[in-house]
Formats: C-alpha cells, sequence, structure tokens
C-alpha cells in the first residue's frame, strides 16, 4: 500500500516535565529509527500536517473545553497531562495530521497512513483533557472522515489502556464502531465486556479487557480470529487505528508483554480485516524508546509491503 507518514517538527514543541514518560524522546526516537533505514525512509510518502480548526475540534469537543484549552497558561490540565508553550499548536497539528491523512487517501494519493502525533488523545472525553491528552485526535478524525462522505467508520485501539474518551464519544452512535483491546483492571479503570453501547450504539461498542501478563498467544487470536468477524459485519469504508505501543514486553506502564513478532501479526490481522479500505494509524502511547520505534518501524514495513 501507497503508506503516508504524517510528522511535524512542532510536535517536539508539546513539552513535558522532566521524567515525564510522555516526551518528545518518543518521536526523535521513532524517526532516527526511520531514518537509519534508507529503503523504509524512502519507501514512505512524507506528508506535513495541517492545522485543526476550532469547526473541526467542535464536533468533539465542548466550545468551553476547547477555549479553556486555547487560553490556558502552562500547567497542568489534569493530574498527568501538561500543557507547555507549544501544546496548544501541537495539540491543533495533532489533530490536524489525521485529517490532512483522510484528505490524502479520499484524494487516492495514499492507501493507509501513520500519524506520528503527540500529544495522544484517545483518553481526552468531550469536555476535559485526561491522561497524556488534550484533543481526541482519532474522535475528531471519525467526525472529519463521515463529514468527508465515508458512511462507516470503524475505530480499533490496542494501546494497553482502556480509550474511555473513544468510546464515551462515539457510545449511542451506529456510524462508528470502538473496538478496544487493554489491559484490564488498569488505568484509567474503564471498558468492561459488557459495556457495548448505549441506545441505537448498542452493540457498536466492544471491549476486550486483557488481563495482566497477557501477551502474543491472546493478541495474535483477537487481531487474527476475532477481528476480522467484527470488522465484516460491521462493513466500514474507512478504519481509524489508535496505536499505542504500550502493549509491548518492555513498556513500563504496563504489564502485557507483546514482542516484535505480536505487533507484525496484529497489525497484519488488521489490515487484512477487510481489502480495498485505507487504514488511518495514529500513534498514541508507548514509553519504551526501544520498543516503540521498532514496533512503529514494524508497523510501516507491514502496511509498505502489504
Ligand atoms: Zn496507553
Amino acid at each position: 500500500m501507497k503508506t503516508g507518514f504524517i510528522y511535524d517538527d512542532i510536535f517536539l514543541e508539546h513539552k513535558t516535565p522532566p521524567f515525564h514518560p510522555e516526551s518528545p524522546e518518543r518521536l526523535r526516537a521513532i524517526l532516527n529509527a526511520i531514518n537509519s533505514d534508507l529503503n523504509l525512509k524512502e519507501s514512505l510518502i512524507w506528508i506535513n500536517p495541517k492545522k485543526a480548526t476550532v469547526e473541526d475540534i467542535i464536533k468533539v469537543h465542548s466550545k468551553d473545553y476547547i477555549e479553556e484549552v486555547l487560553s490556558a497558561k502552562e500547567g497542568y490540565l489534569d493530574s498527568d497531562t501538561f500543557l507547555s508553550k507549544g501544546s496548544k499548536e501541537a495539540s491543533l497539528y495533532a489533530v490536524g495530521a489525521v485529517l490532512t491523512s483522510i484528505d490524502y487517501v479520499k484524494e487516492g494519493v495514499i492507501q493507509s497512513a501513520f500519524c506520528a502525533v503527540r500529544p495522544p488523545g484517545h483518553h481526552a472525553e468531550r469536555a476535559e483533557a485526561m491522561g497524556f491528552c488534550i484533543f481526541n485526535n482519532i474522535a475528531v478524525g471519525a467526525e472529519y472522515a463521515i463529514s468527508q462522505g465515508f458512511k462507516k467508520v470503524f475505530i480499533i485501539d490496542f494501546d494497553v489502556h482502556h480509550g474511555n474518551g473513544i468510546q464515551n464519544i462515539f457510545y449511542d452512535r451506529s456510524d462508528v464502531f470502538y473496538f478496544s483491546t487493554h489491559q484490564y483492571p488498569h488505568y484509567p479503570g474503564t471498558g468492561r465486556e459488557s459495556d457495548r453501547g448505549k441506545g441505537k450504539g448498542i452493540g457498536f461498542t466492544l471491549n476486550i479487557p486483557l488481563s495482566a501478563y497477557s501477551g502474543d498467544e491472546e493478541l495474535i487470536y483477537i487481531y487474527k480470529k476475532r477481528l476480522p468477524e467484527v470488522v465484516k459485519d460491521f462493513d466500514p469504508d474507512i478504519v481509524l487505528v489508535s496505536a499505542g505501543y504500550d502493549l509491548r514486553d518492555k513498556d513500563p506502564l504496563s504489564s502485557i508483554n507483546v514482542t516484535k513478532n505480536g505487533i507484525e501479526e496484529i497489525i497484519k490481522g488488521i489490515i487484512s480485516s477487510k481489502k480495498g479500505i485505507p487504514y488511518i494509524f495514529a500513534l498514541e502511547g508507548g514509553y519504551n524508546l526501544n520498543s516503540l520505534s521498532e514496533s512503529v518501524v514494524i508497523t510501516l514495513k507491514t502496511l509498505i509491503s502489504h
């Protein structure tokens, strides 16, 4: 697949206090890994993101919350989400990266994309920053995809933490499916198997909680056997992926132990679940720099070679 890599140095300007796991070093590690593999580097279509507007973001976040973020002074927005001087621009471009990739797939320039962004997005609620996330990049992307003519959006979230924000935003919707695997019980505490949606959204949320110390065996089965059936039933015309690599074996924030090979199999399961539709990945977590950069490289190579 022709694969876009959406990135801008502006994401390095979202700074966090010393020893904060969600640091600019995460993206530097990813860039270094790609730049040291010339073949990979030249196989990607490098794209700069546009900046998301308030009109884009207001489809997901409340007006009061957007104004609160855009007028906030440097400091913590919640107990672990830091806003630095550069964070406002970075967070608007992080959303913009997902929107840009949708523009490019719509124009036929690319068939898949990886948005290497910070801050991440899947914990951000309609009116609340949470868990290192300011705006919900994937959720705004889903609304944008619908505004651009895509009728059904399937969201896959393999970050080790449950994406409470995405789930809540689309909980009563039947046009956006939310599929999540996550360590449970674990931060943020949500994501029970019995939470399946409400109203006309019943059946359009699927949580697969995993006990600590699950690994390749459990995850590969889910992504190669269960996921394709769910995707087939829903029959989406675009897939958005909350790509969090904190499910890796050496990640400091979790106890799920997926290996390098496991990541490759998970990605293959995702992109084989329906042929001929776009797959857009946006970076969420992943805090061991080696595991993170290695996993992103595997994701990109798998997308390109598919
Ligand atoms: Zn996470």
